[in-house]
């Protein structure tokens, strides 16, 4: 199948559910990522803040970016005139760079806790309790260039479908205790974003309403570096 076919599948599976999809395209060429664009894809995700910088600058202006990869505090000047959601704040040191910059723009950017769930020492994300720890600093608080619109994790990179549902489910059951807790009047917060392409059927059952797909709609990531996948 086509990406277009690819593209078209997911968008259609996962949109009937009332579902966003966010098209994960790191590593894949600006031509490949105009192939979903054209098939209709107007969500992308993006590793990395340099590759992110130079596709937005080849790519059509009504593509929403998505920041869902570890992000640098010096590094957030470069997308903060234009990322549309950062999924991936880890630290209040973080959220601190991302209101200065938002500023400096004029902008207000929203963004995602990355929670720690999987049982794996090598993702970032904050525990539970350093979340609400953070939601409950006045520094925090005070913040007029950001908006928490909600939770992103990302779950075990393993077969048992067992262990991935109840990781989920500990997510969502963290989404609604701090909805209820932080933003009981605030409409804004109403984002989880859980499930890749191996999980995201599981994610959704769990009460997922952002999936991040990538390999599903693009085919394999073989090469690392993007640009040597343009040749
Ligand atoms: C790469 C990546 C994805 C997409 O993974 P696939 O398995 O290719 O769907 C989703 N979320 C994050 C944070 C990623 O880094």
């Amino acid at each position: 199948m086509s990406i277009a076919d690819n593209l078209i599948k997911y968008k259609t599976e996962i949109e009937a559910q009332g579902v966003c999809l966010v098209a994960v395209s790191k590593y894949q060429s600006v031509a490949v990522i105009q192939e979903a664009y054209q098939a209709g894809q107007r969500v992308f995700g993006e590793n990395l803040v340099q590759e992110m910088v130079e596709k937005a600058d080849q790519l059509p202006q009504d593509i929403s970016w998505h920041l869902i990869g570890h992000l640098q505090s010096n590094k957030v000047k470069y997308i903060a005139g234009f990322v549309s959601l950062i999924e991936s704040v880890d630290s209040l040191k973080l959220l601190k760079e991302i209101n200065k910059q938002a500023a400096k723009h004029k902008r207000v950017i929203d963004c995602l806790l990355q929670i720690y769930i999987a049982d794996e020492d090598t993702k970032f994300g904050l525990a539970f309790d350093e979340a609400v720890e953070l939601l409950r600093d006045e520094e925090f608080q005070s913040m007029k260039n950001i908006r928490i619109v909600g939770l992103m994790g990302i779950a075990s990179n393993t077969d048992n479908e067992k262990i991935i549902k109840a990781e989920f489910n500990e997510l969502k059951v963290l989404f609604s205790g701090i909805k209820q807790s932080f933003f009981k009047n605030d409409d804004c917060f109403n984002v989880l974003s859980m499930g890749m392409t191996s999980d995201y059927k599981i994610a959704i059952a769990e009460g997922s309403n952002m999936v991040r797909v990538g390999s599903g709609i693009f085919g394999k990531r073989v090469i690392k570096h993007w640009k040597l996948a343009e040749k």
